[in-house]
């Protein structure tokens, strides 16, 4: 449950005033990662007084003796709050979670799933990161590392996605949208976006990709993860958005247009100054 927001308010402007990042941890953070560096000046200002509130409110929990530094947490903060930047409800989109377990590497996982004739299937997954529902955020510490660098792989933001996802209730790639969206259109464009991403895994022309044939009907450039479910879809995304705005836009322009619309700005739009 959110806090009351006069008090809310209060213990904020006491975090941006009393716990400021250091200078030179941001200006590290913001120069090592290439998914900043096309940020207009006042959204690097905004996103360094959302970092700084995710880390007055968020507690990291390393596991097994792992020692985090703080340009480790600044880096997670910050790319954390990328997508909180042009949405209203800021750092309150986060409500669900305070702690975040960060683990050295992809760690496995058991899976018990029940089949529709009550057979209980059990078998190992690897995970880079998990958002828990109401719960944690666990993040493996060499996917942070491999995150951040323009490639289209952002786990913090993935998992960031999994819980915009759930504000509204459960994980199924619909957030709550922004006032004056079309949840008709939303629904459209993201099911016709992963049916067709299906159907091109598993047509042979994207296992044997020809020279000279448009990508478009061969080999998807967005990772096969996001045909895992319409929320992996979701999150998948939000990653190639922040990450690689223009190859999603290229791949699925209707997917990028309302994401565009939900989160309130144009990372392709952006001049570089990489
Ligand atoms: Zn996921």
């Amino acid at each position: 449950m959110p806090m009351p927001h006069p008090f809310r308010k209060a213990r904020r402007a006491r975090i941006l005033s009393g716990s400021p990042i250091a200078e030179e941890v941001w200006n590290w953070a913001l120069s090592e990662h290439r998914i900043f560096h096309r940020l207009p000046p006042e959204d690097k200002a905004r996103l360094r007084e959302l970092a700084t509130i995710f880390l007055g409110e968020k507690r990291f929990d390393p596991v097994a003796g792992l020692v985090l530094d703080e340009e480790t947490k600044v880096s997670i903060a910050a790319q954390a709050c990328l997508p909180l930047i042009g949405l209203e409800d800021g750092i309150d989109c986060y409500r669900d979670f305070t702690t975040i377990i960060v683990t050295e590497r992809e760690y496995d996982v058991t899976k018990r799933d029940v089949d529709s004739a009550g057979v209980v299937h059990e078998y190992e997954d690897e995970f880079a990161g998990e958002a828990f529902e109401l719960g944690p955020v666990a993040l493996s510490l060499a996917d942070v590392e491999a995150s951040g660098w323009g490639d289209g792989y952002n786990v913090v933001i993935h998992e960031m996605a999994h819980k915009l996802d759930a504000l509204n209730g459960e994980y199924d790639g619909s957030p709550a949208l922004r006032q004056g969206m079309s949840p008709a259109a939303w629904q459209s464009t993201f099911g016709a976006a992963y049916e067709d991403l299906r159907s091109r895994l598993a047509s042979p022309a994207s296992r044997k990709p020809r020279k000279g044939k448009l990508r478009k009907s061969g080999s998807p450039r967005i990772d096969a993860y996001a045909a895992e479910g319409p929320d992996e879809f979701f999150a998948v995304a939000c990653e190639y958005f922040f990450e690689r705005p223009e190859l999603l836009r290229s791949e699925y322009p209707d997917v990028y247009g309302q994401l565009l619309l939900y989160f309130g700005r144009d990372p392709a739009g952006a001049k570089s100054d990489a």
